[in-house]
């Protein structure tokens, strides 16, 4: 992984600030299971059947987990890549309100490299990995917790759920693109996408708000589809096999 980044003051006065402003009572809910477990087997992960796992980690490890799923923005900054960056030393931090999903997506993959490292079983690593890359998507978890997100997060960690495991697999390869990670620091390069999807989330979450309405299908799909294609070239920049049968449209 790449070397541990110093930050000035700007984006650790930025941090505080956040944690001062942020608003209890943060979301425990994501996207409901089986849009979990497509997302991982649209990118083609061998086991996507634990990309739900996470959450199931909130029953049993509390705080220590919970707030490894969202970050609410309570000020409504552009996420950087210094941002995420930073949240990466908060991975599985017990306090910090305001969340630091970010942090978890690299996080993850410094435990998944060093536990392979140390030649342990490092496959649950990379899971939650897979979970935090499909939370990167979720509008709702990328926005404050205000009353618009506790009015209608249930319904929008919904939106496709009913499709069914096949199909919502099958419409989320449709929205994927190819994402390449190669040949820069890996883990700069993971925040930079990582960075660029909670923008477009958080827009969306933003433009919700406007309308006061939830996403429409073809906008879940869309957002659900930047996850995939993430977690497919982190996937493939891991040098795992990825399990894709259909071709993939062309970059974009
Ligand atoms: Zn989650």
């Amino acid at each position: 992984m790449g070397r541990p980044h110093r930050l000035g003051w700007p984006a650790c006065f930025f941090y505080a600030l956040v944690s001062l402003i942020a608003l209890p009572g943060a979301s425990a809910r994501a996207w409901h299971d089986m849009t979990h477990l497509a997302v991982a087997r649209a990118a083609g992960y061998e086991r996507w059947y634990n990309a739900a796992g996470a959450d199931m980690a909130k029953l049993k490890a509390g705080g220590r987990e919970r707030y490894n799923h969202y970050f609410n923005n309570a000020l409504g900054v552009d996420v950087t890549p210094a941002l995420v960056l930073l949240q990466a030393q908060r991975y599985n931090a017990p306090e910090g309100i305001q969340g630091h999903l970010y942090g978890a997506v690299l996080g993850s993959l410094r435990r998944y490299l060093r536990s392979t490292e140390e030649g342990k079983y490092a496959e649950y690593n990379l899971a939650f990995c897979a979970h935090y890359v499909a939370d990167l998507s979720q509008p709702l978890h990328n926005t404050p917790w205000d009353d618009f997100n506790r009015r209608r997060h249930t319904a929008n960690d919904a939106t496709v759920e009913d499709d069914g495991l096949p199909a919502i697999t099958r419409n989320i390869r449709l929205h994927m693109y190819d994402i390449s990670l190669r040949g820069e620091d890996f883990e700069r390069a993971v925040a930079r996408e990582v960075a660029r999807i909670a923008n477009l989330s958080r827009h969306l979450g933003m433009r919700l708000r406007a309308e006061d309405r939830n996403m429409t299908r073809e906008e879940a799909y869309t957002q659900l589809g930047h996850s995939a294609s993430l977690l497919r070239a982190i996937l493939i920049r891991l040098g795992k096999d990825v399990h894709v049968e259909e071709s993939l449209p062309a970059a974009r």
